[in-house]
Order: structure tokens, then sequence, then C-alpha cells
């Protein structure tokens, strides 16, 4: 049984945060629903009033502006799978999508409720981190972007304020010469939460050698890990075989995982180690294994 709660149907965002200014904290945004409701039913929640944000055209669409892709908070998982500028310019995103859920949750689930959700396991979060992704943030007393890594602060937790809404993620358009993807284990190939997942981005320098790489792993700690010292390992190298082992044991070694039914805490740490090996592996060959062979 659902708690009883008032039903907010604001028509356009300025409506939107006029509601939210006058009701926080009383008041939860409600986009696709596929955790607000899992949780009203398990009596997790029981806010006095939902405030349905699925009708704010301004939280819709995916555009590129400036250099940056731009997606609307309101924008669904099932989207993400088929636009051409996340196809281009956001592979790991799209990744991710494809193993998020199954179909029907794709269809309802939003990128802006998987990340205010803030599960360890979210999917899109890794994937946007490697990205360098932002969220931006509005209420009425205006806009502020922060960096999706300072977003997400643990367990279920993010720094956004009762009166805002997330009104879209937004990242820098791939360097030349960068590759990206992401990789994911659940118990089952489909319609499972992670039990670990990993996201990269790898820019190399015109010889061939890494310039720049991000690693990022989620289910592994309270919030998706950066691996900073197995980014640095790969900084100026040839990613050979041998560096990338190094580096996915280094990316492990970052991570702090718990023993829970999807897996224990020794097991994910080993499972991290073989995904970001094997990420790395794919985005080289996916540059055409070039870098590989200098
Ligand atoms: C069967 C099933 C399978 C699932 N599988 C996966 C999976 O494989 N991987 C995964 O990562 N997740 C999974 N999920 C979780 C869920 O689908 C995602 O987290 C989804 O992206 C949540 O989006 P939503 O639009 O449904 O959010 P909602 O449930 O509507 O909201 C979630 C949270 O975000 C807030 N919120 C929503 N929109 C905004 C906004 N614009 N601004 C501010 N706050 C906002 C809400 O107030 C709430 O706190 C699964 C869920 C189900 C039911």
């Amino acid at each position: 049984m659902l708690p009883e709660f008032d039903l907010l149907r604001p028509n356009t965002l300025p409506e939107a945060l006029a509601m939210l200014a006058e009701h926080a904290p009383d008041v939860m945004p409600l986009a696709g629903g596929t955790n607000v409701i899992v949780e009203l039913r398990d009596s997790h929640k029981s806010p006095k009033m939902l405030m349905d944000v699925g009708k704010l055209r301004e939280l819709c669409g995916i555009r590129r502006d400036d250099g940056h892709i731009i997606i609307g908070g309101g924008t669904t998982i099932a989207e993400l799978l088929t636009h051409p500028l996340i196809v281009d310019h956001g592979l790991p995103l799209q990744q991710a999508a494809a193993r998020l859920g199954n179909p029907l949750v794709r269809n309802r689930a939003t990128v802006a409720g998987n990340l205010v959700n803030a599960s360890p396991a979210a999917d899109t979060a890794p994937p946007l981190m490697a990205l360098g992704a932002e969220v931006e943030l509005t209420s009425q007393a205006g806009s502020r972007r922060v960096p999706l890594d300072e977003f997400i602060v643990g367990v279920n937790k993010t720094c956004i304020q009762p009166d805002e809404l997330v009104t879209a993620i937004r990242w820098p358009g791939p360097p030349a010469r960068s590759a990206a993807g992401f990789y994911k284990i659940g118990l089952r190939k489909a319609d499972a939460c992670s039990v670990i997942n990993a996201a990269a981005m790898v820019i190399w320098d015109e010889s061939g050698r890494c310039r720049q790489a991000r690693i990022v792993i989620g289910a592994a700690a309270p919030k998706p890990v950066r691996a900073h010292e197995a980014e640095a390992a790969l900084q100026g190298q040839p990613l050979t075989d041998d560096v990338i082992a190094e580096a996915a044991h280094l990316a492990a070694q970052a991570t702090q995982p718990i023993d829970d039914i999807r897996g224990t805490a020794a097991y994910r740490q080993r499972i991290a180690e073989v995904i970001v090996r094997r990420l790395l592996t794919q985005i080289v060959i996916a540059q055409g294994g070039s870098a590989r062979c200098q």
C-alpha cells in the first residue's frame, strides 16, 4: 500500500520552482517513479507531497551547445540508447543505459532520478563522471553547476537542496584522440543491479601515449570511486598490456567494497581489477589499437 500524499502537477519549470520554494522540504520531486514508488511502497519514505516533474518541457531534450553535450534532467534512460549525440559523444553513458534495468524501467527512469537517488550501484554515475560531467541545479534563486563527483556525497546522499531541481547534466564533447567505455557485472546478464561497474575515458597524445585518463568504479564504495593512482600510472605511457594490468591493480586498491547479498567485498575488489583491465583493453582496441603498438 502507498502512504497518502498530495500530488502537485506543475506545467512549467517556474511553476515547479515556486512550488518547491513554498513547500520544501515537505515536497519530493517525482520523475519516472522507479525509485520513489518502490520506496513509498516499502515505507522507506513518506513525503507529504510529491511533485510530478514529468511534464516539464524544460527538463527534456539532448543538445550540443558551446562544445558541451547537454541532456535535460528528465531525459529517460531509453532516450540515451539511440540519440546520435550520446552514441557519438557519450558512448559509456549509452553502454550503461543499455544495461540499466529492463525496457519498462528504461522507458520511465530518468538520468536525474538515477543521480539524485545516488545508489552506490547507480549505472549512469560512473560513465558521467568519466566524461567529466557537471550537474545543473536550479531553484528560484538561480542555477549553479556542481561536478558530479561533488554532487554525490554518499549512499543515497547528494548536495541538492530541497528547493532545487536537477535541470540538466552536461559534459565537454570528448577531445580528439580519445575513447571511452563502460563495463558492468550483475548477477544476471540483464535486469540486474551492478555488483560492480566501471567507466573510463582515455585521451592519447600525438605520440600515442596516454595524455590523460579517468577511471571510475561503481558499487565498490559509498559513492563511485575515482581511481586517481591508476590514472597517474597510465599518464605518459603507451597502453601496453603490462601498463593496463598495473593500472587495473591500482584501481582495485582504490575501492572500499562491502559484503552484501550480491557479492562479498573480496569478490568485488578482485572483479574490479578484472573489469578495469578489460575496459581499458577494449578502449585501446576501440581507438584502433595503435597506442598499444607504440
Ligand atoms: C526493476 C528495477 C530495475 C532497476 N535497475 C537498475 C539498474 O540496473 N541500474 C540502476 O542504476 N538503477 C536501476 N533501477 C533504479 C531506477 O530505475 C533508477 O535509479 C532510475 O534512473 C530512477 O529514475 P526515476 O526517474 O524513476 O526517479 P524517481 O524514482 O522519480 O526519483 C528518484 C529520486 O530522484 C529525485 N528526482 C527525480 N528527478 C529529479 C529532478 N529533476 N530534480 C531533483 N530531484 C529529482 C526524486 O525526488 C527521488 O529522490 C531499477 C529500478 C527498478 C524498479
